[in-house]
């Protein structure tokens, strides 16, 4: 399988215009959870650069469990993501939620974030394998290594040879957390893939409280870099404010990092 170890021996370094993925350095992802407003953004992104963020992260598009809840800005929040990377030097990563809207998102994103509900949508994996842009695949709720390798697969079958995986905790009998992060998917996908991985202690967790600690593991555990949830005023987010660092927050984590980083 293209996705293996035995197919390709040495790590894979997924270069996104500059920034490298899966080398010697880990990379951070950070942002809000959903793109609300050019302000709420910019406040964002310029903090995350500021902290030592490569990438911008934020949902346009977002699969919320109520359809009553803020399904994101659509092609506005798009633009808004590149406008407010661009102006502070970072790159984009954005969710792409369905096969029409992969032209557009990626039109404006740097790399493509397929989200743990789309996982095994596999209509979905296959074209957005054909879109020539790096993919983000996040572990499903319920998904085994096994299965996250195969929908690594699928979007590699179609020619794209940039999938960067992102454990994101799985559901278990625990309630406290949000999800259960499995910091040990590392150190597997480590062993039966060459792909990158990088970790999601936001949505890992669910608590704000918890992402510093599993941050700093994430990083000792081998992982090749974080996505991070911030927002400049967490208690009126739109969406996951419980679980977003505020950027004073996010800058004791940036320099945590750093220093777990140098000891490797
Ligand atoms: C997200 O990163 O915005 C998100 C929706 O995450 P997940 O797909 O992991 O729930
Ligand atoms: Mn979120």
């Amino acid at each position: 399988k293209l996705v293996s170890r035995e197919f390709k021996r040495n790590n894979t370094v997924i270069n996104v215009g500059g920034v490298e993925i899966g080398g010697s350095k880990p990379i951070v992802m950070a942002g809000p959870c959903a793109v609300e407003s050019m302000e709420q953004l910019m406040e964002s992104a310029t903090a995350v650069a500021k902290a030592g963020a490569q990438f911008l992260r934020g949902g346009a598009f977002k699969p919320r469990t109520s359809p009553y809840d803020f399904q994101g800005l659509a092609e506005q929040g798009l633009k808004m993501l590149r406008e407010a990377a661009d102006a502070n030097g970072l790159k984009v990563v954005t969710e792409v939620v369905d096969q029409r809207s992969i032209e557009t998102v990626a039109s404006y994103a740097d790399v493509l974030q397929i989200g743990a509900r789309n996982m095994q949508n596999f209509q979905l994996l296959k074209e957005v394998g054909r879109a020539g842009k790096p993919v983000m695949l996040k572990r499903g709720l319920c998904a085994t290594i096994k299965e996250w390798l195969n929908a690594a697969e699928y979007i590699m079958s179609e020619g794209c040879d940039d999938v960067i995986f992102c454990e994101r905790g799985i559901r278990t009998y625990e309630t406290y957390t949000r999800n259960t992060l499995d910091l040990s998917a590392v150190a597997a996908i480590k062993e039966l893939s060459h792909l990158p991985i990088v970790v999601d202690p936001s949505h890992g967790t669910g608590r704000r409280s918890m992402v510093r600690p599993m941050a700093i593991a994430a990083i000792a555990a081998g992982a090749d870099g974080l996505i991070i949830e911030v927002h400049p005023h967490p208690e009126v987010a739109l969406s996951d404010g419980e679980q977003s660092l505020t950027p004073a927050d996010f800058e004791e984590v940036m320099a945590d990092i750093k220093r777990v980083a140098s000891l490797l």
